[in-house]
């Protein structure tokens, strides 16, 4: 009875206050801490193993990954009764628009030159992360990676309904994203138009939750978004967030980020290059944001897609923010798993390989296929047939490889792919 007060009082606080809020994540935080009593010591455990982990990286000063391909679901949640498609204030959203959002999420999570995703910050990161919808169901059926359910409730509280949400569909959250797209608000509560679960709802090593944050944890785990804000084109777009950086934002809390300000005045989101802040912006203008934190006085990074301004302000994930994701994506074993899941790359009975992107900048994912283990050897070979370099892969399967080409210069080169049995030669052109 006494949790039931609190967490009404809590309700009451946070909706009065505002009447439309950028990200349910901070309200759910202050929520967990009333309703678990261990989740501040388990959110605090996994900072520990997460900083631990993040500063093994660091001094490993590994600066590429591997590229990452995070296979995703869309449900859409809606109450048009003759299931149309598409148009103005439609929860049921078109094709298009979906598709609108997971080019967003490419182009934020890649930082490729010519893409709004861009941008000459000197902490500015390539996460090397993509998105796309899954194209086959847990169970090997054909999918387009978008499931739509009819209801009669016309909008949700993405916050403290998330079961109600997840009951009309979910896909196993260890090889799927789910992203919900539903109306958010009711009659009682207003707009909340983006949440999302933190990894650290998921199992960490040494933290066992109880039985009844497992069965909390099994209810949700993914992104909720309002369909007004997801997207960038196509149906019915907010003005201010409409270029699809509140899901962009959502996945980043699903990969463990956490908003620049720690959710507390002049907190901490566990990376040296995001400073430390007052406030997010809760304004509607990109204008300059100042704070003065322990005395120093810093610009805030409004630009951060962690952070709440307006989309069109949002350009920027960081070096330490990257490193955070690789940690967690490491550390949280459901992250682990579907990541897992999800870079397998299937076998073949020759050997194939190929080069994505080609032309190629300063990196050369190469996608190699082959029959069971091999020792493999990728050569860089210059134009005129010079071995350039050489780089060996023991006991490898068939998967993407990463090769760094910054110190090449412009032009046409060869990759000479060899496994125990075959070979191949792909043409490579670097161009910067
Ligand atoms: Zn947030």
């Amino acid at each position: 009875m006494k949790k039931g007060i609190l967490i009404s009082l809590a309700v009451i606080i946070s909706y009065t206050t505002f009447a439309q809020s950028k990200c349910g994540v901070a309200f759910q935080d202050s929520l967990n801490q009333i309703i678990s009593p261990t989740w501040l010591q388990r959110k605090s455990n996994f900072e520990y193993q997460v900083q631990q982990y993040t500063n093994a990286l660091k001094a490993s000063r590994i600066q590429e990954y591997p590229v990452i391909r995070i296979p995703v679901v869309v449900h859409i949640i809606h109450n048009t009764a003759n299931k149309s498609v598409g148009g103005t204030n439609n929860i049921n959203i078109s094709e298009e628009q979906i598709l609108s959002q997971i080019q967003t999420l490419n182009e934020d999570y890649r930082r490729k030159e010519g893409t709004a995703g861009y941008n000459t910050n000197a902490v500015g990161a390539d996460m090397q992360l993509e998105f796309f919808l899954a194209d086959s169901t847990a169970t090997g059926e054909s999918s387009k990676g978008i499931t739509r359910h009819y209801t009669t409730k016309s909008g949700f509280d993405i916050v403290n309904e998330l079961s109600e949400i997840t009951a009309f569909s979910k896909w196993n959250p260890y090889k799927y994203l789910n992203i919900y797209v539903v109306k958010s608000g009711t009659t009682s509560t207003a707009i909340t138009i983006g949440y999302s679960g933190f990894p650290f709802d998921a199992y960490v090593p040494g933290l066992i939750p109880s039985s009844q944050e497992l069965k909390e944890q099994e209810i949700f785990d993914g992104v909720v978004v309002d369909y007004r804000y997801f997207g960038r084109c196509c149906g019915t777009i907010s003005s201010s967030f409409n270029l699809g950086r509140t899901t962009t934002h959502e996945v980043g809390h699903w990969l463990g980020l956490l908003h620049p300000t720690g959710d507390v005045r002049c907190g901490t989101d566990y990376c040296d290059d995001t400073p430390t802040i007052e406030s997010l912006n809760k304004g509607l203008t990109c204008n300059k944001m100042i704070s003065t934190c322990n005395g120093n006085t810093v610009t805030n990074q409004i630009e951060n897609y962690m952070d709440y301004s307006p989309d069109v302000c949002m350009n920027l994930f960081t070096n330490d923010q990257k490193i955070r994701t690789r940690a967690v994506l490491d550390l949280s074993i459901r992250r682990k798993t579907l990541v897992n899941n999800s870079t397998i790359v299937p076998e073949s009975n020759t050997l194939q390989a190929s080069v994505e992107p080609n032309p190629v900048k300063n990196n050369a994912n190469i996608k190699v296929q082959f029959k069971g283990t091999e020792n493999l050897t990728i050569q860089l070979i210059s134009g005129n047939g010079s071995i350039l370099n050489e780089y060996n892969f023991n006991d490898a399967s068939s998967n993407y490889f990463l090769i760094n080409t910054t110190n090449y210069q412009n032009g046409m080169y060869f990759l000479r792919v060899s496994t125990s049995k075959e070979s191949k030669i792909l043409r490579m052109l670097i161009l910067k």
